[in-house]
């Protein structure tokens, strides 16, 4: 027998999709199985970052798919080091030292790569006694949904019912250098935080942060490990999030933009010496760096190479911004952080909650998700134009008056 919940679906709980079912989506539009039209503002979680079917990563994928598509890395194939080397040329130059590159499939898989290198480096460099290395991480964060990145949640419902949890993470306050501080000792190999919280709703730290956590990281012989998965690759009008402060972490994950919205596509980048201890039969994906992923990939730095979407995403961000503080100033909105083309708006007292929000933006055409109890995000694809832009604002007052 099969168990079917009372709307008659046999898929597993773990989401509370809005009630709409998506058949057809380009550039920042989509349609539902009505044929009725919303503007993506949140553009799967920032994966959408080019929008929905680029025409250059659509060509991409389908030129691969007519060649080869997967060898697993038990061989080479043509893409795999093009690859590597137009991602490390873009992000090399942002890492502190000459930079390799690890691909993977998830976000999840990035950082899983991120702490299991920072560790290996911690025991084959650093001389931290074997299973005894230690990670500094931010409470409210969000890496991913493994058993290990959970272990480290902040977030009860990440985190509840699914111990044990694997040790070796200190947890401490976002945006506080003097909490890291403390919580280093000998054993600590990295320190992991997102440049800017996305998940918990676009939280930009106090601006000596990361400089803080850089120099404090560089004096302690520790590794600066910046998750980019959702901040990086132009959301935030810079090609990673760290650049906004000058700094160069020692390693970066990067994920959803970097698969074009097309295929799970992550990578690890960062210095030589550290994704080097990683040997052969040490780490590995049957999917990393596949030929399809490649060529999206290639085609995804190719989009960046420019700078061009960094350019628009601060431009139109500076214009969204002015728009999004004058709801704040209205009283609709109880505060509102922006950085590119990225918010997080806190809905005001008494106008519902961030959820009611997004249903309200469904039913005039705006997609967008609550993160946590009043709190949505708004991610628009960085190739939106100003009019839908203004468009999409214009619907958000509306609902919120
Ligand atoms: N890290 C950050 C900062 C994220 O925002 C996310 C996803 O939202 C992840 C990691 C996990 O990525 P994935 O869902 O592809 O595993």
């Amino acid at each position: 027998m099969t168990a079917v919940d009372a709307a008659g679906s046999v898929l597993a709980p773990n989401y509370h999709p809005l009630p709409v079912t998506l058949v057809d989506g380009l550039g920042s539009w989509v349609t539902d199985d009505e044929g009725r039209r919303y503007l993506d503002l949140l553009s799967g979680y920032s994966a959408l970052n080019f929008g929905h079917r680029h025409p250059a990563l659509v060509a991409a994928a389908h030129a691969q798919l007519d060649r080869l598509t997967l060898t697993s890395r038990a061989f080479d194939h043509e893409l795999l080091e093009p690859f590597a080397a137009r991602l490390a040329a873009l992000v090399g130059p942002l890492v502190a030292g000459p930079p390799m590159v690890l691909p993977m499939n998830t976000g999840a898989e990035a950082v899983e790569t991120a702490i299991k290198a920072a560790r290996k480096w911690g025991y084959d460099v650093k001389g931290v006694p074997a299973d005894r290395a230690t990670i500094v991480v931010a409470d409210g964060n969000f890496h991913g949904r493994t058993t290990t990145i959970v272990s480290f949640s902040t977030d009860p419902d990440a985190r509840g019912g699914f111990g044990p949890y694997t040790p070796g993470f200190r947890v401490v306050p976002f945006g506080s250098v003097d909490a890291v501080r403390d919580a280093i000792d000998e054993t600590t190999v990295a320190v992991l935080v997102e440049p800017i919280q996305g998940e918990q709703g676009v939280v930009v730290p106090p601006h000596d942060y990361l400089p803080g956590l850089r120099a404090l990281c560089t004096d302690q012989d520790v590794l600066l490990v910046a998750d980019e998965i959702q901040s990086g690759l132009g959301r935030t009008g810079t090609t990673l999030a760290s650049e906004l402060w000058g700094v160069r972490p020692d390693l970066v994950t990067l994920g959803k933009a970097l698969g074009g919205g097309i295929m799970p596509v992550s990578a690890v980048v960062g210095r030589a010496d550290v994704l080097g201890v990683l040997t052969a039969g040490t780490h590995g994906s049957t999917f990393g760096g596949n030929p399809l992923a490649c060529a999206v990939g290639l085609a995804v730095v190719a989009l960046l190479e420019t700078g061009e979407l960094q350019a628009r995403a601060t431009t139109l961000g500076r214009h969204w911004g002015e728009r999004l503080d004058a709801l704040v100033a209205e009283g609709l909105l109880a505060s509102s952080r922006r950085v590119g083309l990225w918010a997080g708006l806190d809905v005001a007292e008494g106008r519902g909650t961030g959820r009611q929000l997004c249903e309200r933006l469904l039913a005039r055409g705006v997609l967008a998700k609550d993160t946590h109890g009043s709190t949505i995000r708004l991610a628009p694809p960085l190739t939106i134009t100003p009019q839908d832009l203004d468009l999409a604002t214009d619907r958000l007052t509306t609902a919120l008056r």
